[in-house]
């Protein structure tokens, strides 16, 4: 067994070959695929999920530093003017 699991998708239609109901999908490591049983079509699928799960990792983070240094200079400033 290789634990990938193929589901048949019910109704599907083959783009290559126009028969039905022989369209099953399935998943790797990395990418999730739909396949015809019946002559072999194979179409990868870029899933738009994946793309969201990337954005979401992707933003960027703003690391706040402790400006304890320039606290009181600036108070000072906004005082005096
Ligand atoms: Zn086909």
């Amino acid at each position: 067994m290789t634990g990938i699991k193929k589901r048949f998708v019910a109704g599907a239609i083959c783009p290559a070959c126009s028969k039905m109901d022989k369209i099953v999908t399935y998943d790797d490591e990395n990418e999730s695929y739909r396949e015809c049983v019946s002559c072999g079509f194979v179409e990868k699928l870029s899933s738009m999920m994946e793309k969201a799960k990337e954005k979401v990792e992707s933003i960027p983070v703003n690391i706040v530093t402790h400006p304890v240094n320039n606290i009181g200079k600036k108070k000072k400033d906004a005082d005096e003017s």
